[in-house]
């Protein structure tokens, strides 16, 4: 998985992110930018489809920037994670496993914002499926407030102690702003085809 210079059309990115807001107003601020700033880029959000927590302040950005989202949400959590009516695609799928498969089949890129272990867990997800060559599509993460700093030290530990390649630790790029993260996303070619057969052989 080598990762170039050339430029790429990005038009539509994931993010995963908390269906809480957490206790500081910087993570909400960070969100909302960033939902702003895909919005004039004219990249789609990708998302869980909840209007909860971050997942709704940054689809809530998207859509007052006037632009495009796609939320992908299991029917067992349209009532818990209060499916956000404003959105123009809503995809209603059967299982968590499938939404992950649809929502990686259906970006360019994905970005982390902080949340909890459904973040973590989507995250993680995603680059295993990278390090085992499923998609090569570009990872980051915005570092607000340094909330990942113990995951990535985790990860580094990890390269460390023989437990993971340099190569897939890197696959992860961490940010602290949004300029930086979107200038990454750009940098990586576009994979036309993600390799959606191998995705729902995991479903
Ligand atoms: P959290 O970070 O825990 O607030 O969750 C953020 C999002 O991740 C929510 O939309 C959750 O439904 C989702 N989520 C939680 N657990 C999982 C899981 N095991 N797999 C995929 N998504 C999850």
């Amino acid at each position: 998985m080598s990762q170039n210079n050339s430029t790429a059309a990005i038009r539509s990115i994931c993010v995963f992110c908390g269906s809480q807001t957490g206790t500081h107003h910087d993570y909400s601020v960070q969100a909302d930018r960033l939902g702003r700033e895909l919005a004039k880029a004219g990249i789609r959000l990708v998302y869980g489809g909840g209007n909860i927590g971050l997942m709704g302040v940054v689809a809530d950005a998207v859509l007052a920037e006037g632009g495009e989202v796609t939320g992908v949400i299991p029917q067992v959590l349209m009532e818990r994670e209060l499916a956000h009516v404003g959105v123009q695609d809503m995809r209603i799928v059967e299982s968590m496993h499938v939404r992950k498969a649809l929502m990686a089949e259906l970006s360019d890129a994905f970005i982390a914002l902080p949340g909890g272990l459904g973040t973590l867990e989507e995250l993680c997800e995603i680059l295993t499926w990278a390090q085992l060559g499923f998609h090569h599509k570009p990872v980051g993460l915005l570092n607000v407030n340094s909330f990942f700093q113990p995951l990535i030290d985790m990860l580094d530990r990890a390269v460390t102690d023989g437990f993971m390649r340099p190569q897939h630790r890197d696959w992860l790029f961490v940010a602290d702003d949004i300029s930086e993260l979107m200038a990454h996303l750009r940098r990586i070619p576009a994979e036309p085809v993600s390799d959606a057969a191998a995705l729902h052989k995991l479903t």
